[in-house]
């Protein structure tokens, strides 16, 4: 059976950033195709929330850890948290997760942490369904860090 790999969708190419704008990572593709995975796409934020739709961060607040949009302040937490599990649930056999690098839910250990004045506290922590990636032990990697570990190696 083919190794199983979980992409944000985004890197494969689909335009589902919050701006719409296309933003693929072929060479992450190519790369994954390569090593003989079956690549099976996600996108917490477009499924939830649609896109267009207005950019969040994480925000560290007094009751945890929370996704916040941008501007409205609205709490995103729970349907990215809700998503996450059923995406896991529904494919167990995941072997492998590839996040897009900084992403309030797909970053790996690039995700910007922000306190709720604004300010920067930590730009390597897991986006919301990356950490459930990792608290499921699955194996993950930014999309970034994957090509340089490449190159490099
Ligand atoms: S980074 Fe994740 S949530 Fe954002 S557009 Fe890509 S797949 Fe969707």
């Amino acid at each position: 059976m083919r190794k199983k790999v979980a992409l944000s969708a985004c890197l494969a190419g689909k335009n589902c950033r919050y701006n719409g704008e296309r933003k693929g990572n072929p060479e992450v593709v190519a790369h994954l195709e390569k090593e003989g995975y079956e690549i099976i796409e996600f996108c917490p934020e477009d499924t939830c929330f649609g896109t267009p739709r207005e950019a969040m961060d994480l925000v560290r607040t007094d009751e945890g850890i929370k996704a916040l949009t941008k501007f409205s302040k609205t709490d995103r937490t729970l349907p990215v948290v809700e998503y996450a599990e059923n995406f896991f649930s529904r494919h167990p056999d995941i072997d492998f997760f590839v996040g897009k690098a900084r992403s309030p839910s797909c970053g790996v250990a690039t995700a910007l942490l922000y306190d709720e004045e604004g300010n920067l506290l930590s730009d390597t922590e897991a986006g919301i369904m990356a950490a459930e990636a990792l608290a499921r032990g699955i194996e993950a990697a930014d999309d970034e860090k994957l090509l340089k570990f490449n190159k490099n190696s």
